[in-house]
């Protein structure tokens, strides 16, 4: 069974703010003390740039940094440790993808393939590139049921696009996507896979030799780890040919005006100073959960997401977009005939915090004619009480609403 109140014990936030309910975990996840006092024990003790210092402290802080790297290798089960290359989160990632590629594997009158559900982070980074290189976007549509449509994807699949590019859960729906099942395909009609792996990353824990694909893209902040720091996961083969985005120190071998060398992977995709005490909070993120059992986490997760459906249906007035099933904690829902926001401002106005809006998803509410939704995201920290009490504010804002 897992031990939620002690779980929830380790976060200084819900000691600073005991009467709030924060359900907005999609967006960001709180930092257990662990990360927070690795992050300050770094900039404290330890702080000095990386890779580049004559001396002694900075030695050891590459140390730190690159026992990071690892960490992170080790935890996604990366077949190189080379290849986690350190962004600034999903998007950076994304972009660097988009971009990399565009300039060497993806040619004019090539496709690529998307899905009607992504964030903007995984539509717009490709449709920059895309539309000035003449490269085709295809995109999955869904099934009645807000699924994504397996055999549409097929099909699609027909027309032979040289990259799928897809999140491994909804952050909207929070729908899991058969990912394992969707790379097979994808690899079958020979495409480069892209998973997305914002939410993902925090729901299980991601093998990248099981799952195969040829990138993974997360942010450090939805797997409890600092913000402004994230991370580009590649195959050796595939990162070799991405052109790097950001150029300046670190990614060099040599530079003349003549004729500028690359740095080896992984430091010829970080230009700069890297985000040192994000990097050192993340891998400290990973190591703090990796002490629970993960099973118990989505055990309790559904518990909760169970709990609040049964109680949300029964709420006249509530109507939700999401599927219980195959869920990783997030519900999307409305109050019929009231706009998202107004419905958010009344759980804020009772300390609980939702997000309410598109959720950088506007291709996916255009396709559903809607114009937004509340979004509730579960955490591993929230309790029985938090989705009583949000369920109460929920049946206040249909009340003052209706
Ligand atoms: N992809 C998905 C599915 C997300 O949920 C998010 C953030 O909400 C992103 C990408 C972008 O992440 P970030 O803003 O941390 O770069």
């Amino acid at each position: 069974m897992f031990d939620v109140s002690s779980f929830r014990r380790q976060f200084a936030f819900f000691h600073h703010h005991p009467d709030w309910v924060y359900l907005d975990n999609a967006a960001t996840m709180q930092k257990p003390d662990a990360v927070t006092e690795a992050v300050s024990r770094f900039y404290q003790q330890d702080n000095s740039n990386v890779h580049r210092g004559a001396h002694q402290l900075s030695q050891q802080a590459t140390a730190q940094f690159e026992q990071a790297r690892q960490t992170i290798a080790h935890y996604i089960k990366a077949q190189y440790v080379h290849e986690v290359i350190f962004t600034s989160g999903a998007t950076a990632g994304l972009n660097q993808l988009a971009f990399g590629l565009m300039h060497t594997v993806l040619k004019p009158g090539d496709r690529i393939l998307l899905t009607q559900l992504e964030h903007h982070a995984n539509i717009v980074p490709w449709q920059l590139h895309c539309q000035r290189y003449g490269v085709i976007i295809d995109v999955v549509p869904l099934t009645a049921d807000r699924q994504l449509d397996l055999n549409a994807y097929q099909q699609l699949l027909a027309l032979k696009p040289k990259l799928v590019s897809f999140s491994h859960i909804s952050n909207v729906l929070g729908h899991i996507q058969p990912v394992q099942q969707m790379v097979a395909l994808a690899k079958a009609a020979g495409a480069i896979t892209v998973v997305d792996g914002a939410q993902g990353v925090v729901y299980q824990q991601p093998d990248m030799r099981q799952l195969d694909c040829d990138f993974y893209v997360f942010s450090g902040h939805k797997l409890y780890g600092p913000t402004g720091v994230g991370v580009l996961y590649g195959k050796t083969q595939w990162l070799e040919q991405l052109t790097p985005l950001c150029g300046g120190g670190e990614m060099i071998d040599s530079v003349s005006f003549v004729n500028t060398t690359f740095n080896n992977l992984p430091f010829r995709l970080e230009a700069g100073t890297p985000n040192i005490a994000g990097v050192i909070g993340l891998a400290a993120a990973i190591n703090w959960l990796q002490q629970y059992n993960n099973k118990l986490i989505i055990e309790h997760k559904s518990l909760l997401l169970n709990a609040f459906f049964q109680g949300a249906r029964q709420i006249k007035g509530v109507a939700i977009l999401s599927m219980p099933v195959h869920n990783a904690g997030i519900v999307a829902l409305n109050v019929d005939g009231e706009h998202p926001s107004d419905v958010a401002d009344i759980l804020n106005q009772q300390q609980v915090a939702v997000r309410a809006g598109q959720h950088c998803a506007m291709p996916l509410f255009d396709y559903l004619a809607l114009n937004g939704a509340v979004r509730v995201a579960f955490a591993a920290y929230n309790t029985l009480d938090d989705v009583n009490q949000c369920l109460l504010a929920l049946e206040q804002a249909v009340e003052i609403l209706t």
